[in-house]
């Protein structure tokens, strides 16, 4: 592998992947450690209240790259549906307030109901909101999950049906997020990245361990896995993407690990990996 001269310019990294740590806590090293993105989990808005994460981040120098997340529209209960809508506008109004130009969508899924019927109650779901990202000037981005997660998390399992539901839509608003662990293993990855173009909103990293020992909260730094980052990251600016790459790390271990030494691991990684 090559180094990237030390340039982390486009380096963001999820308040998630700090999970212990309060958003205060998180800014600060971001800030110690030449971190300029951010991307925030709702999570560590609602521990301390959206006024005080408001203050923290417009104090701060950082970038806020996205808020995570909305979505979770499929229900067989159509007051459930309408909840998770109203619960997705309420992400957005948090979104615009931090300065987020993004919402994540985490689609949704529920045991029991076909996938086919999920698939559409988010394309419907989405629908309902996007008036109000118009509104807002607020992108929403398409996060395609590993089909582990098809049961309860999301039934938009690959790019080509994220890639279907934002041609569907056809509006500026609406777009993809590309995680390298849900997706590096689709076959036809380069093309449907190409297919997604500028639709590309948002490229999360992380890597796939094997064996990996927890379907949440054993994710990889960069370089420890099989996922081929540089190559999903080399397809992605090909079709033009040019945003933050947004180091998104589900993991117990690192979770465990004292936060300075971790955040230099992830830019070693990053200048190594990505
Ligand atoms: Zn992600």
């Amino acid at each position: 592998m090559v180094e990237r001269l030390q340039d982390f310019s486009r380096l963001a990294i999820h308040t998630m992947t700090f999970k212990r740590l309060d958003l205060r806590t998180i800014v600060s090293l971001f800030q110690k450690h030449g971190v300029p993105g951010i991307t925030v989990w709702r999570e560590h808005i609602h521990d301390i209240g959206l006024g005080e994460a408001k203050q923290i981040l417009r104090d701060s120098s950082l970038k806020v790259v996205s808020l995570c997340r909305g979505g979770f529209f499929p229900s067989a209960s159509a007051i459930e549906r309408e909840k998770a809508c109203v619960e997705t506008m309420k992400a957005m109004d948090e979104a615009k307030e931090i300065g987020a130009p993004l919402l994540v969508l985490v689609c949704g899924a529920e045991p029991g109901l076909p996938l086919a019927e999920a698939r559409q109650q988010i394309l419907d779901g989405i629908q309902k909101v996007l008036p109000h990202a118009k509104s807002l000037q607020l992108c929403l981005g398409i996060e395609p999950l590993h089909p582990m997660y098809a049961d309860d998390r999301s039934a938009i399992n690959t790019l080509e049906q994220a890639n279907n539901i934002v041609t569907a839509i056809h509006s500026e608003w609406v777009g993809i997020v590309l995680d390298v662990y849900h997706l590096w293993w689709e076959p036809w990855l380069q093309s449907e990245i190409m297919r997604a173009e500028r639709k590309i909103m948002a490229f999360h990293v992380s890597d796939w361990k094997t064996p990996t020992t927890h379907l949440l909260n054993d994710r990889g730094m960069m370089g420890e896995g099989c996922i081929p980052i540089r190559q999903i990251r080399a397809w992605a600016e090909q079709a033009g993407f040019r945003g933050f790459i947004e180091v998104e790390i589900f993991s117990e271990r690192y979770w465990n690990s004292p936060p300075d030494e971790f955040i230099q691991r992830i830019k070693d990684a990053y200048l190594r990996y990505v």
